[in-house]
């Protein structure tokens, strides 16, 4: 194939050095975008089986949303929402989670209205101001899922095995469970009024931000990473000793269904959150031994929030829901070697080759065949080699004289036999052999 010769143009250059992606921000492409689509359409069909349907709200949304959602005196809220702005003056956030922004959704679309429970899942970026650090980004990827409708500990129980299929479906092979119960804002005030005093005379050793966590938001306390704070956390009263008959009965149910289901778990009574909404059951699902569970990486977090809705001016819902860091599942899938074989490679020599071929790679999309193809390449040679590194079974060889009398090679890869056939029964052909290959 003659190609038009490229223009010399002179430029100068823009940038002494070229530009990078922001800090904390990082581009997903092959291979990882293959786990990245994988982890999608595993969470897109188990949310049709599970009865999820798709939302889609927007990466911005109004300020006081995740201060009143979130909350202030979280982290979140506190040091990592980007905030700006705009030439109008309204303020808006870059959403850092999704909770607030569905929970928006549904009260100023009525979904109250819809038939009860109403389950919705999403799949985008989230941006927080963190210190970016392995596996921690400014702008990463979250697969979320939201149930709304009765206050039922079944509901907890039934999110938690979705949790659970997605993370085994995916390929984690070692996972396990970590739940909590931090009750209703009762039985909190009561264990505030315990923690407040178990901390009380040992603010000096603890961190700077946990010395503000103090006054602010005694609970974070047993969320901080420093070293001397957790030590100090040790000794500190459990919540599950303060809770209100209610949630006790609640979380009791929970922990009996994962039993009925078989979910390995364990208590974590120090487990909190980083988020204000949360109330009852907490979880999250860790990759690893549960041995490890201290150094074991996070890579889902959930929990109910049945004041969320009201709290943001809606009705009166109690919901449950779950967050799945998609880094984070990527990094730690056991199976790193993304499967991309194809079942058929399809070569072509020559224009009226290539023209023909364009109408046959059609064919195969509808009949659902996995190809392989090259039509800016022209070397037969090139194009073979790229047969076999895509462990394509065969290769279809279109040259001029097949297009002439309509007509196509079917080559077999391993044993490199060759037959020619009519090009209008070349798909059935394919379909053919590759049952016989799989039967
Ligand atoms: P959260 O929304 O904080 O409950 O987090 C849910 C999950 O999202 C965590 O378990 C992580 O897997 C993931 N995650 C949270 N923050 C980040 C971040 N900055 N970068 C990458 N993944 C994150």
């Amino acid at each position: 194939m003659s190609r038009p010769p490229k223009k010399k143009i002179r430029k100068k250059k823009l940038f002494k050095e070229p530009l990078q992606s922001p800090k904390g921000t990082h581009d997903i492409f092959y291979p990882e975008i293959l786990h990245f689509t994988r982890l999608e359409r595993i969470c897109s069909e188990l949310a049709e089986f599970f009865g999820y349907k798709r939302i889609e709200v927007p990466v911005i949304e109004n300020k006081a949303l995740f201060e009143h959602g979130v909350g202030i005196g979280t982290d979140i809220v506190d040091k990592e929402t980007y905030t700006f702005q705009t030439k109008g003056g309204d303020w808006l956030s870059l959403r850092p989670e999704f909770t607030s922004g569905i929970v928006r959704s549904y009260i100023q679309n009525s979904m109250d209205n819809w038939p009860e429970p109403v389950k919705l899942w999403s799949w985008g970026p989230l941006f927080r101001y963190e210190n970016p650090q392995a596996g921690r980004y400014r702008q990463f990827w979250q697969a979320d899922f939201e149930f709304f409708g009765p206050l039922d500990p079944i509901v907890d129980a039934e999110l938690i095995l979705l949790a659970t299929k997605i993370v085994k479906i995916f390929g984690i092979k070692q996972s396990f469970v970590e739940i909590n119960s931090i009750g209703c804002p009762e039985c909190r005030a009561n264990y505030r009024k315990v923690l407040k005093q178990y901390y009380h005379t040992k603010t000096r050793k603890l961190c700077s931000d946990c010395k503000v966590r103090f006054k602010k938001n005694i609970l974070r306390l047993l969320d901080c990473k420093n070293e001397t704070c957790q030590e100090i956390k040790k000794g500190a009263p459990e919540i599950l000793n303060y809770l209100c008959k209610d949630c006790s009965s609640h979380f009791q149910k929970v922990i009996e269904y994962l039993d009925l289901l078989g979910i390995a778990y364990i208590l974590n009574p120090q487990l909190v959150r980083g988020l204000d909404y949360y109330n009852r059951t907490v979880f999250e699902l860790k990759a690893g031994l549960a041995e490890d569970a201290a150094k074991a990486p996070a890579l889902l977090g959930g929990g109910r929030f049945d004041y969320l809705m009201k709290l943001l001016s809606g009705p009166d819902v109690p919901a449950c829901g779950f967050a799945i860091g998609v880094e984070r599942m990527i990094e730690l899938a056991a199976n790193k070697e993304e499967n991309e074989d194809v079942d058929v490679y399809l070569a072509q020599i020559g224009d009226s080759a290539r023209h023909k071929l364009i109408v046959l790679l059609e064919e195969f999309r509808k009949a659902k065949i996995k190809i392989g193809f090259d039509l800016a390449r022209d070397s037969l040679k090139a194009q073979l080699k790229s047969a076999d590194r895509l462990d394509a079974p065969f290769a279809l060889i279109l040259g001029q004289e097949e297009v002439l009398h309509d007509k196509i090679i079917i080559r077999d890869m391993k044993s490199s036999l060759q037959e020619t056939i009519n090009l209008a029964d070349v798909v059935e052909e394919v379909k053919k052999r590759l049952a016989k290959l799989k039967s």
